[in-house]
């Protein structure tokens, strides 16, 4: 009696049961025992470590990540302030504006 010999590729062996499963099963066909996930996010999760890593930098920089999150929520704020300008860009081309008006009402009354 040989053994069986079973072409593996694209199955998996149940640890449990021992019975052959398609590779992408996540529980056994058989048992119902739970497959382990295979580690397939790794290059992903290596990927957020490296950038991570000169992120963690730029957080010691500004001062740790109470500093971080203060910066946010001054953004998030100042988004809203100027939201009614449409974005800071529109708000500085209005704060020359009135800053221009001020200067000229201001010359008109000859205090400058
Ligand atoms: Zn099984």
């Amino acid at each position: 009696m040989g053994k069986e010999k079973v072409d593996m590729r694209g199955r998996k062996v149940c640890p449990k049961c021992n019975e052959v499963n398609g590779a992408r099963s996540v529980v056994c066909k058989k048992c119902g025992e739970a497959f382990p996930v295979k580690p397939k996010a790794d290059t992903k999760q290596k990927t957020v470590g490296i950038a991570l890593d000169g992120q963690l930098d730029a957080i010691k920089s500004l001062g740790g990540l109470d500093a971080l999150r203060q910066h946010i929520a001054n953004l998030d704020a100042a988004q809203k302030a100027l939201e009614p300008f449409g974005g800071p860009d529109r708000a500085y081309e209005v704060l020359r504006l009135v800053e221009k008006v001020a200067e000229l009402t201001e010359v008109k009354r000859g205090k400058k």
